[in-house]
């Protein structure tokens, strides 16, 4: 397993610090190091799966968990009623960097278009 396959692991332990924004049982949510919008967060389930497919299929739960989090981030943020986009990157194509699941909030400004 690469570092870059840790990292989330060992920010949920805490042995890398983090902008904690939520923490329950089972997800973990804190600011992303290179924002790319006013408001953004990831959050990322404490059990690791490499990403939503796998985690869809393992434990769909978790996958609920993961949104119902991501649902508070937007309340805690203040910007569930003016609207934000949740993203889960996935390989090569998406610039998937991390390979732990994790759902990215952004919010907080008017986004602009994604694809190419
Ligand atoms: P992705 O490219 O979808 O895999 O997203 C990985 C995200 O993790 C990127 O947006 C990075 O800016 C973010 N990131 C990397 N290292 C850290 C860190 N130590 N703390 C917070 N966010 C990080």
């Amino acid at each position: 397993m690469s570092d870059a396959e840790t990292l989330f692991e060992r920010i949920i332990a805490g042995e890398i610090p983090s902008e904690k924004v939520y923490e329950d049982e089972t997800t973990y949510a804190f600011r992303d190091i290179a924002p790319q919008a006013r408001v953004h967060v990831l959050v990322v389930p404490k059990k690791r799966y490499r990403n939503l497919a796998e985690l869809a299929a393992g434990d769909p739960r978790l996958l609920a968990d993961v949104a119902s989090t991501a649902r508070k981030v937007a309340e805690i943020e203040g910007i569930a009623e003016s609207g934000y986009r949740v993203v889960f990157n996935t390989d090569g194509d998406a610039g998937q960097t991390v390979f732990h699941v994790h759902a990215h909030v952004l919010g907080g400004e008017q986004l602009g278009h994604f694809g190419r």
